[in-house]
């Protein structure tokens, strides 16, 4: 019997290449649950800034739990958008761009050049910026998760509170609408904003050791992967 290609057949197994970055390093997605017609209901994305690892750390933790405890709940996970940076330790991509400031927003402007909060010299000029955008295109997610550090605290754009608020409701971490400092070209304002997609910003310590982190966040990430909103 033809089989017709599908998310589902990769459940549980391996990661599928869903892009590259400027240096030509996979990124992958991890897909978990059923899929019909490739939908996604939340997608997970860790690593935008290479100097956070726990990030990733945190995402692939909660990968092999998912490898063991199945879920009916559709779910995509890129543990590391940015492994150039992560191989460099540094915050911004291979071309110096902060990957949180290049998606194209109403408000994105070629900005912060020599900083590292480099815009980028155009909107989604960026690969990992396009394959952040190709996944939304194809898997239609209702809710996003993007995993940063150090702050410690549940950052939400967009229809989010009531998701940020049972993911608290586990962690214990606060929740907080704004960051606190302009963010143009931001993911948030891209995806939570300006599509109304729900979006968190789960920011997580960097001085804790990370079975702690991860004891932490555990049933909140599994909390947000059932939310119904
Ligand atoms: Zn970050």
């Amino acid at each position: 019997m033809a089989m017709k290609p599908s998310l589902s057949q990769n459940a549980n197994t391996i990661p599928l290449p869903v892009g590259q970055s400027v240096e030509q390093r996979p990124i992958e997605l991890y897909v978990f649950g059923d899929t019909p017609d490739n939908q996604i209901d939340t997608l997970i994305l860790g690593v935008f800034h290479g100097d956070e690892p726990i990030a990733g750390d945190v995402c692939y933790k909660l990968i092999e739990h998912l490898k063991i405890h199945s879920t009916k709940h559709s779910v995509g996970i890129v543990p590391v958008l940015n492994p150039d940076g992560l191989a460099k330790e540094q915050r911004q991509n291979a071309n110096m761009v902060d990957l949180n400031r290049n998606y194209p927003t109403k408000d994105w402007k070629e900005a912060d050049k020599d900083t590292i909060y480099y815009s980028g010299r155009a909107a989604a000029s960026e690969p990992e910026t396009q394959v952040v955008i190709n996944l939304m295109e194809l898997h239609q997610p209702k809710k996003i998760i993007t995993v940063h550090a150090p702050y410690k605290v549940i950052n939400y754009d967009g229809p989010a509170l009531s998701l940020a608020q049972s993911m608290a409701a586990h962690s214990g971490y606060l929740v907080t609408e704004d960051i606190g400092y302009a963010t143009l070209g931001s993911f948030g304002t891209y995806a939570g904003k300006e599509r109304n997609i729900p979006v968190i910003t789960l920011e997580l310590p960097e001085d804790e050791p990370l079975e702690a982190v991860w004891k932490d966040n555990q049933q909140a990430l599994i909390a947000a992967i059932e939310f119904q909103g």
